[in-house]
């Protein structure tokens, strides 16, 4: 049997969830079935959110705290966006431990451990207790060094230009 790989995107460029969703389209095309779980949940909305639809039943994409759109955002308390976390690491445990699915991607985790959301010991046990076969995928800038040295693939995103810093406004299709 194959061996699952755990795969780290990081740093402060862009392209580090879009990676990930690029690894879905790939998968999906061999009829492997992936799960992308969302740790942090803002109030936009994403174009993967209506595509994955289109990619079921072999993609299933889970945004946790949906109901809550419109109400957590940026200026919620830390409590909600915290419940919001830890019910994102209960459900890749639940998906991790299923069987259903050859990969996994928990989006924006890094992000979560370095708000202090969920503890890198939360993260280090998902991957050390996933079974062999899965391929786990880790999003976000601020991967701990703990995390990067189990991980098998890093790969860190550096910021060369962005059009943000011209004060050029997100894109649709591009940026979300
Ligand atoms: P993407 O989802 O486009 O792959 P990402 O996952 O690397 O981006 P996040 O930290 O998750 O980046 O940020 C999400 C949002 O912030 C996206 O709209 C993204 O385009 C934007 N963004 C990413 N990197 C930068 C940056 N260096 N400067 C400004 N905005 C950025
Ligand atoms: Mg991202």
């Amino acid at each position: 049997m194959e061996n699952g790989l755990t795969i780290v995107y990081t740093g402060k460029g862009k392209g580090k969830t879009t990676a990930a969703l690029g690894i879905v389209l790939r998968a999906v095309g061999y009829g492997k079935k992936v799960c992308m779980i969302q740790f942090i949940k803002g109030s936009w909305h994403y174009g993967e959110m209506a595509s994955s639809k289109k990619l079921e039943p072999e993609f299933e994409m889970i945004t946790i705290g949906k109901g809550f759109v419109g109400i957590i955002d940026d200026k919620s308390p830390k409590e909600d966006h915290e419940e919001i976390a830890k019910e994102a690491i209960k459900i890749s445990n639940e998906k991790i431990q299923s069987g259903n699915y050859d990969i996994i991607i928990l989006d924006e985790i890094n992000y979560a451990v370095n708000l202090d959301l969920i503890s890198v010991k939360d993260v280090l046990n998902l991957i050390k207790s996933k079974p062999q076969k899965i391929d786990l995928v880790l999003t976000g800038n601020y991967a701990k060094n703990e995390v990067i040295e189990i991980a098998d693939l890093v790969t860190e995103m550096r910021e060369i230009k962005h059009p943000f810093q011209r004060g050029i406004k997100a894109k649709k299709g591009i940026d979300f």
